[in-house]
């Protein structure tokens, strides 16, 4: 299913031109408009999901091996020593466009480290406590 006021359905299928870097029947794969880094790449399916939450699982279990395709065409090709793979969900996860996709984002030497947190700290008890609750989701 495609959404008519989505851009990326319009991208992902052809109605909006894109620098695509690879098409197949399920994916488009673009070069993001504002680049974390030289290359950054989107994967986005072809049909529309609004996150991982509404996605396929036989897409989805295909996304991840062409995302390492992607980064490994990276590094062969323009230099990457690594490349991120980050996918967001929900707003308060930085998603900005509501078509479920994922970036591939390639880094290099010397870099800025652009996907990192500071570690915080938890009891262990604490940890079983939130283990336990998400369990329960599963
Ligand atoms: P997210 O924050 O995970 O939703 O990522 C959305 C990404 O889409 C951002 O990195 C934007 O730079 C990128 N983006 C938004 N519109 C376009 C577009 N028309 N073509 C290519 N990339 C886009
Ligand atoms: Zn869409």
């Amino acid at each position: 299913m495609r959404d008519g006021n989505c851009i990326f359905c319009k991208i992902a299928n052809g109605e909006i031109p894109s620098a695509t870097v690879y098409e197949d029947e399920i994916f488009r794969v673009i070069l993001d408009l504002g680049p974390a880094s030289r290359g950054h790449a989107l994967i986005l399916p072809k049909e529309h999901f609004k996150d991982l939450c509404e996605a396929d699982p036989a897409t989805m279990a295909k996304i991840l091996p062409l995302a390492g395709k992607i980064g490994m065409a990276m590094k062969e090709k323009l230099g990457a020593n690594g490349f991120n793979v980050v996918q967001n969900n929900g707003a308060s996860a930085g998603q900005t466009v509501f078509h479920l996709h994922v970036h591939v984002i390639p880094r290099y030497e010397g870099g800025p480290v652009m996907v990192s947190w500071t570690p915080g700290e938890e009891e262990p008890k604490e940890l079983e406590k939130i283990a336990e609750m998400i369990k329960k989701g599963l």
